[in-house]
């Protein structure tokens, strides 16, 4: 392939390799990548492989580099199942899609186009068309002629008439052995909107991001490793002043008979959390990989391995300190206009705070107040406008507390269920245990303090019913604080993704309605805005990311619920 020349001077690259097997040709590249100095800011690889990758970690290859990418790389395939996984790798620059099941499944719930198509002969007619809507054109491909075992692919004889038709254009040089190699480059023009995203490629410029909680500095973090320039603003004097001001919260999946979309975004987002966590915090100080012991209702217990307790103030303070990004504090962001093809923010005061390019809302339960404050320009939908009037405020209280007496039984890993309790987070005032969290619908009408901290250890008693004496009375009678805040939750549960369709223009996208388990979900929500944004390969399935979609279609669905 004409690699790395081909990419040098770009700001990213994106390599679609539909027979990833054992991921050394993904390893080839990336070391390719890690040595080249014209290379591309971001290297995009999607893998599809039909069973999880075994990767050789004890390579003989007399590079450490190589080595070490992968052994990261096996330990991030530990425990994989199907479906789509987004995997960063050296420092969040190659960011790898595996998407793991049947080929052609995996192709039709992509939405990009690449660069660089690696991959095995296709079947058929319909195959070979598959794979020409992934390309860009001009991108180079270099095809295997010999079928993995187990499939059957077009005859050589064939094939080059096939790709022909679909508008490869075949390299008649250069003939390797057992492939075929040549330019995407149809005589056809290539219909816009072929991807479904329906995206045009933003260029990095500058972004206002409003709301410094976990879900906009995840977005500030994915935008600053694409090159834009981000000023996170909050109406707070200091970060994470909302909902993830949470002294301690577990990342944990969500479980469900149907494996729901919100079973499979926590899921995939919490592992992505954890890729976060382990490159940016202190293990031990800011979370802890501990995995959650979930208690069932049904009475039995389901061990989730692939789970943890963090502190989210740590890890949106570790995302704002990213090259790119400034936070503005104590300003709230009243109302948007559209001039000049940019976005002017005003404060309270009405004064002009600054002019972007890009704004992203992520500022939960404020962003229907300033969209609807915003004046015509900002005209939204009927359906949007009923989505936002659907947001619930949900109040919730934690407790905490230090240990004021030694307990013997405690569970030495968090606990969750109808409610949680993290054991032992160190902390400066001494080792601490949370529990919690009440749930009151509605924000304004909240029961007091005490009343709700009774609650708490009422659940707990029940959650974690010890030999000896009950856990609920015997961590009331020390020296126990309260947090509260209000969590922002959607008609569906889902978080609202995507860009909002206005009178006056684009470039307002939203981020918000990350409701209890926003943990989970605001790092892929984040890799899953950026993704359409750029026109980038997305970060879950693409059936999967229409259900987090601003515009998607309003289920009536009571609300229900989810401690
Ligand atoms: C008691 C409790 C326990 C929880 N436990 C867990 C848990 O264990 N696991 C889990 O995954 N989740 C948990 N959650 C939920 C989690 O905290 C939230 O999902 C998450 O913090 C939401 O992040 P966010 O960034 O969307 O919102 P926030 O953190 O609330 O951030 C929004 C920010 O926007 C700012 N803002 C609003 N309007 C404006 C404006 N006009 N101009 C400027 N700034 C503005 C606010 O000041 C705020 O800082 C819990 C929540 C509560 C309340």
């Amino acid at each position: 392939m004409d690699l790395p020349d081909a990419w040098a001077g770009r700001d990213a690259w994106t390599v679609l390799d539909t027979h990833f097997q054992d991921g050394q040709r993904f390893l080839n590249l990336c070391r390719t990548w890690q040595r080249d100095v014209r290379r591309p800011r971001l290297l995009h690889y999607v893998g599809i492989a039909s069973v999880v990758p075994q990767v050789d970690v004890h390579d003989s290859a007399p590079d450490d580099e190589r080595r070490s990418l992968a052994r990261e790389l096996a330990d991030q395939l530990r425990d994989r199942e199907a479906g789509f996984h987004r995997i960063l790798l050296n420092h969040a620059q190659v960011s790898l899609t595996l998407c793991i099941g049947d080929a052609q499944v995996m192709l039709g719930e992509q939405a990009f186009q690449a660069d660089t198509l690696l991959c095995a002969a296709p079947a058929d007619k319909w195959a070979v068309q598959l794979l020409a809507r992934r390309c860009k054109r001009g991108a180079r491909f270099w095809m295997d002629t010999m079928p993995p075992r187990g499939t059957t692919a077009a005859t050589d004889t064939q094939l080059p008439g096939l790709l022909q038709a679909t508008g490869f254009e075949l390299d008649s040089a250069v003939r390797p052995a057992n492939a075929l190699c040549g330019t995407f480059n149809p005589r056809w023009n290539i219909p816009t909107g072929r991807t479904p995203s329906h995206h045009v490629a933003h260029s990095p410029g500058r972004c206002a991001v409003i709301g410094a909680g976990i879900a906009g500095t995840s977005v500030a973090h994915a935008l600053a490793m694409r090159g834009w320039q981000v000023t996170v603003f909050d109406q707070e004097a200091r970060p994470a002043g909302g909902a993830s001001g949470l002294p301690a919260g577990l990342a944990v999946p969500h479980v469900s008979a149907d494996d729901n979309p919100r079973s499979r975004l926590s899921r995939n987002g919490t592992r992505l959390l954890l890729q976060h966590a382990d490159r940016l915090l202190v293990r031990g100080q800011d979370w802890e990989p501990s995995g959650v012991l979930e208690k069932r209702a049904d009475g039995n217990a389901l061990w989730h391995p692939l789970a943890c307790w963090i502190k989210p103030a740590e890890l949106v303070q570790a995302w704002l300190a990213s090259t790119g990004i400034a936070f503005v504090g104590n300003t709230q962001i009243a109302a948007l206009q559209r001039t000049d093809e940019l976005w002017t923010l005003h404060d309270l005061q009405g004064q002009d705070v600054g002019r972007y390019a890009l704004v992203v809302l992520a500022n939960a339960m404020g962003c229907a107040a300033l969209l609807n404050g915003s004046g015509p320009g900002v005209q939204l939908k009927p359906d949007l406008q009923d989505k936002l009037k659907a947001l619930q405020a949900v109040h919730g209280t934690l407790s905490h507390g230090t240990y004021a007496e030694a307990l013997e039984g405690l569970p030495q890993t968090p606990v969750n269920g109808n409610g949680c309790f993290i054991p032992h987070v160190p902390s400066a005032r001494g080792v601490q245990w949370f529990a919690g969290s009440t749930f009151e619908p509605d924000a304004m009408a909240a029961s007091d303090l005490r009343t709700q901290h009774t609650a708490n250890m009422e659940r707990l008693s029940q959650l974690l019913p010890l030999q000896g004496f009950n856990l609920g009375e015997t961590l009331d009678r020390g020296p126990v604080a309260q947090w509260s805040a209000t969590r922002c939750v959607t008609h569906d549960r889902l978080p609202l993704v995507g860009p909002v369709e206005t009178a006056s223009g684009s470039g307002l996208w939203l981020c918000v309605g990350m409701g209890a388990r926003g943990l989970s979900f605001s790092a892929l929500c984040a890799e899953l805005l950026v993704a359409r944004l750029g026109a980038e390969p997305l970060p879950m399935e693409f059936s999967l990311s229409g259900g987090l979609d601003v515009n998607r279609l309003r289920r009536l669905r009571p609300f229900a619920a989810d401690p």
